[in-house]
């Protein structure tokens, strides 16, 4: 069978070299006459594979010194009470309430510390960026900065002055050019645009480690992880192999700011042909759009059904939007081609042809 251009939202794509890389491999790395997978973590063939993902990652995404980059389990979900336990120390923290996952982590958050809900759009399906207004004193500001199920993103970062910004980027990490100075700890479940399920990308500023809450896991503490650079226990090495050929892959189609440029023409395809479309209609606020997951419905429950049903049939594979949200969602990850995204656009109008 040929594969599928498939829009799942996580796990989604991998680019096909990546898959070939690891096929070629898969039984024998290099001359180790083993697998990736039957390698001991503490291995000096893998330790070479570990220090060079983390190398991978540092120059495609620019991440400055200063910042340590682990590689943890847990999923983004795990994140949600680890920045509280490691970040709150006895304050309070702003929490910007900008889709489902943003909404996930301040509940998770209020476990460990004061939650300030600074802005929120969830009155309105979460349909934009809200408007927030900062605390000055506050420990951290957390932020998602693209929202996978309603399909927007944050096209400017707040100022949060000298308080450190936590961003969730599980959804749109290396999709585009970030300051990573900018920020104090960044997150991201790799599932979407990194990795298969399991390893969650975990950057944070050196110095805002060591003041966990003391119920800390010894595992979900960033000093103590960073410390044994991320091999506190057992990490997801497979995940983790692939993660840094995903980084290979960048570096080889021209870096971030490459695939950025590619990701704003996908975007304008898809927007383009929807703002014009009789049939289909987007349903993020315009200024706010994402470039990765882009939400849309007809109006009609069963004819979106139907669309879904039909564009599957075409090879264009898991349009159905969110559970929680109903329409169709096209997440076009990086590596989504061009190709992929035109080919959607040409089936949108022939459905659109016999249904509008
Ligand atoms: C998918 C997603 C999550 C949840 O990730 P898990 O790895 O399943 O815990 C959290 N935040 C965002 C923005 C996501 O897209």
């Amino acid at each position: 069978m040929d594969r599928v251009y498939n829009f799942a939202p996580g796990p989604s794509m991998l680019p096909l070299p990546v898959l070939e890389k690891v096929q070629e491999e898969l039984l024998c790395y290099g001359n180790t006459g083993m697998s990736v997978m039957e390698m001991s973590h503490r291995s000096k063939m893998y330790l070479e594979i570990f220090d060079r993902t983390v190398a991978g990652l540092r120059e495609v995404m620019g991440v400055p010194e200063g910042y340590k980059i682990m590689f943890v389990q847990g999923g983004a979900t795990a994140m949600f009470a680890s920045v509280a336990m490691n970040l709150m120390d006895g304050g309070k923290a702003d929490y910007i309430d900008s889709g489902n996952f943003a909404h996930n982590a301040l509940v998770e958050a209020q476990k460990y510390g004061e939650v300030v809900v600074a802005g929120s759009s969830r009155e309105d399906h979460y349909a934009y960026i809200p408007d927030y207004k900062l605390s000055p004193d506050a420990k951290y500001v957390h932020i998602t900065t693209n929202n996978t199920i309603y399909g927007t993103r944050w096209d400017h970062l707040p100022d949060t002055g000298s308080v450190p910004l936590v961003a969730d980027m599980s959804s749109n990490i290396l999709s585009e050019v970030y300051d990573v100075s900018k920020f104090g700890v960044i997150y991201a479940g790799a599932q979407k645009n990194v990795a298969p399920a399991g390893v969650v990308i975990l950057i944070v500023r050196e110095d805002l480690m060591g003041h966990e809450l003391p119920i800390t896991p010894k595992v979900m503490s960033f000093k103590k992880m960073a410390d044994a650079d991320s091999m506190l226990n057992t990490p997801n090495c497979f995940g983790i192999y692939v993660a840094g050929l995903v980084f290979d892959w960048i570096r080889a189609q021209g870096g971030v700011a490459a695939l950025e440029k590619v990701n704003i023409e996908k975007a304008k395809l898809l927007y383009g042909f929807l703002d014009d479309s009789r049939l289909f209609h987007g349903t993020a606020r315009r200024k706010d759009r994402s470039r990765m997951n882009v939400t849309f419905v007809t109006g009609d429950a069963d004819l979106d059904a139907q669309f879904v049903k039909e564009a599957a049939a075409k090879g264009l594979c898991n349009l159905k939007g969110h559970r929680i949200v109903g329409g169709m969602r096209a997440s076009i990850y990086n590596a989504m081609p061009i190709e992929g995204v035109q080919a959607l656009v040409n089936f949108m109008k022939e459905f659109e042809a016999g249904h509008a």
